[in-house]
C-alpha cells in the first residue's frame, strides 16, 4: 500500500503531530479514551466504501453480505454486553442517537424533562440552541444546592408540574451514580418514557461498575467512544419491541442516510474487547483512579463538585484556588496536562470562563495508570494549579511537570512502533 506521506504529506503531517500529542500528553478529558489498534485497523478498512441504507438482511443496496456480518456482530454483542433484546448500532454519534428516540417518540412541541446544562446535562438534553431545545419544550431538572447530587424530589415536583412525554437521565458532567429506578417511577407516575443517555458511563455499565439502566429505561442511548473504548458513534439500546421498530425507522430513513458500516465494524471490534474479562478489571480500575484523583486534589485544597465521584468523572470547583476554569485549562495543557474547562452548578462565571475544570479517569486509565499513577498526577496538577494562582515560578512549574509527564508517557507507552 502506498504511504500517506507521499499522496498527502499535510494530512499525514498532521496526523503524526496528533499521535505525538496523545503519546506525549497526559489525556484527562472526561469523554475521550484510547482504543485499541484492532479498532483503528476495523475503522480505517475498505468497509467506507460502501454504501448500505437498511439493516443486516434488509438493504437497498446490493453487495451487503460482508457488511451484513459486521453489523450483525456488532448488534448481537451490543444485546449480549449491555443484556437486552434490542439495539441499532447505526447512529453517527451520541447527539443522532439521541435525535433519533425524540424523533421516534415524540411530536414537535411535545415537553422534555433533562438535567440543565450548567448542572452536568448534554446539550441534546434540552439546551436552546439544539434540536432538542428548539423544536420540544425543554424543562431543566437540578442538583440540589447543597450536596451537588440531582434532587429527585425537586425533579419530581417538576415532572407532576409540567407533564412531560420524555424525561432524560444521563449527563456529561455528573459524577455520581444514577438512580433509575427513581427515575423510572418518576416517568411512570407521570406517563412518560425513561431515556437514559449513557453516553458518559457506557463503558462502566458494560463492565459493572456502575448499575445498568436496562432494566429501568424505555429506551437508552450512547456513544461509543467514551469510557466503552470504542470508535467515535452512537447506539440506541431497547427491551421495548415496539420502541424498537420506530428507534429503526427513526434513525434510517428519519435522520440519516447511509450507515457508516466502517465505524460500525469498529464497534463490533471495541464491544467484543468489551464481552472480555479484562474489561470488567478495567471499568473498576478507571473508578477507583477517579476517586483517588479526587481525593489528590481534595487533599490540595480543591473543591470536588459533590464532594468526589462515583464514576470517572471528577468535576473540580476551582473557586477555592482563586482560579478560573480558562486560566487553569491553558495552565495545564502548557504542562502538558489536557482536560477541559467546565462549568460548576449554579457557577457565577460566564460559560466561556466557568469557575471550573472537569477531569475524567478512562483514557490514563487505558494506559495502565493505576492508583499511585494517579495520585502523581493529582500532586503535578496541584503544582500547576498553584504556580498559576501565584504568578511564582510558572514558567519552571510548567517545565518541571512537563518533564514528569514525559517520564509518566514513557513508563506507559501508547501505540508503540
Ligand atoms: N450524550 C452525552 C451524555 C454526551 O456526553 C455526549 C457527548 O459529549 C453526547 C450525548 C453526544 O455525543 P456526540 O458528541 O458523539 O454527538
Amino acid at each position: 500500500a502506498r504511504d500517506l506521506s507521499r499522496d498527502d504529506p499535510a494530512v499525514q503531517a498532521a496526523i503524526d503531530a496528533e499521535l505525538h500529542r496523545q503519546q506525549d500528553k497526559l489525556e484527562l478529558i472526561a469523554s475521550e479514551n484510547i482504543v485499541s489498534p484492532a479498532v483503528l485497523k476495523a475503522q480505517g478498512s475498505v468497509l467506507t466504501n460502501k454504501y448500505a441504507e437498511g439493516y443486516p438482511g434488509k438493504r437497498y443496496y446490493g453487495g451487503c453480505e460482508h457488511v451484513d456480518v459486521t453489523e450483525q456482530l456488532a448488534i448481537d454483542r451490543a444485546k449480549a454486553l449491555f443484556d437486552c433484546g434490542f439495539a441499532n448500532v447505526q447512529p453517527h454519534s451520541g447527539a443522532q442517537a439521541n435525535m433519533a428516540v425524540l424523533f421516534a417518540l415524540l411530536q414537535p412541541g411535545d415537553t422534555i424533562l433533562g438535567l440543565g446544562l450548567a448542572h452536568g446535562g448534554h446539550l441534546t438534553h434540552g439546551a436552546p440552541p439544539t434540536v432538542s431545545g428548539r423544536w420540544f419544550k425543554p424543562v431543566n431538572y437540578g442538583v440540589d444546592p447543597g450536596s451537588q447530587v440531582i434532587d429527585y424530589d425537586a425533579l419530581e415536583a417538576l415532572a407532576i408540574e409540567h407533564q412531560p412525554k420524555l424525561i432524560i437521565a444521563g449527563g456529561s458532567a455528573y459524577p455520581r451514580t444514577l438512580d433509575f429506578a427513581r427515575f423510572r417511577a418518576i416517568a411512570d407516575k407521570v406517563g412518560a418514557y425513561l431515556m437514559v443517555d449513557m453516553a458518559h458511563i457506557a463503558g462502566l455499565v458494560a463492565g459493572g461498575a456502575h448499575p445498568s439502566p436496562l432494566p429501568y429505561a424505555h429506551v437508552t442511548t450512547s456513544t461509543t467512544h467514551k469510557t466503552l473504548r470504542g470508535p467515535r458513534g452512537g447506539l440506541v439500546l431497547s427491551n421495548d419491541e415496539d420502541i424498537a421498530k420506530k428507534i429503526n425507522s427513526a434513525v434510517f430513513p428519519g435522520i440519516q442516510g447511509g450507515p457508516l458500516e466502517h465505524v460500525i465494524a469498529a464497534k463490533a471490534v471495541a464491544f467484543g474487547e468489551a464481552l472480555e474479562p479484562s474489561f470488567k478489571a478495567y471499568a473498576r480500575q478507571v473508578v477507583s483512579n477517579a476517586k483517588v484523583l479526587a481525593e489528590g486534589l481534595a487533599a490540595r485544597g480543591c473543591a470536588i463538585v459533590s464532594g468526589g465521584t462515583d464514576t470517572h468523572v471528577v468535576l473540580v470547583d476551582l473557586r477555592p484556588k482563586g482560579l478560573s476554569g480558562k486560566v487553569a485549562e491553558r495552565a495545564l495543557d502548557e504542562a502538558g496536562i489536557t482536560c477541559n474547562k467546565n462549568g460548576i452548578p449554579f457557577d457565577p462565571a460566564k460559560p466561556a470562563v466557568t469557575s471550573g475544570i472537569r477531569l475524567g479517569s478512562p483514557a490514563l486509565t487505558t494506559r495502565g495508570f493505576r492508583e499511585a499513577e494517579f495520585e502523581k498526577v493529582a500532586a503535578l496538577i496541584d503544582q500547576v494549579l498553584e504556580a498559576a494562582r501565584t504568578g511564582e515560578q510558572l514558567e519552571d512549574v510548567t517545565m518541571h511537570v512537563r518533564a514528569e509527564v514525559a517520564a509518566l508517557c514513557k513508563a506507559f507507552p501508547i501505540y508503540p512502533n
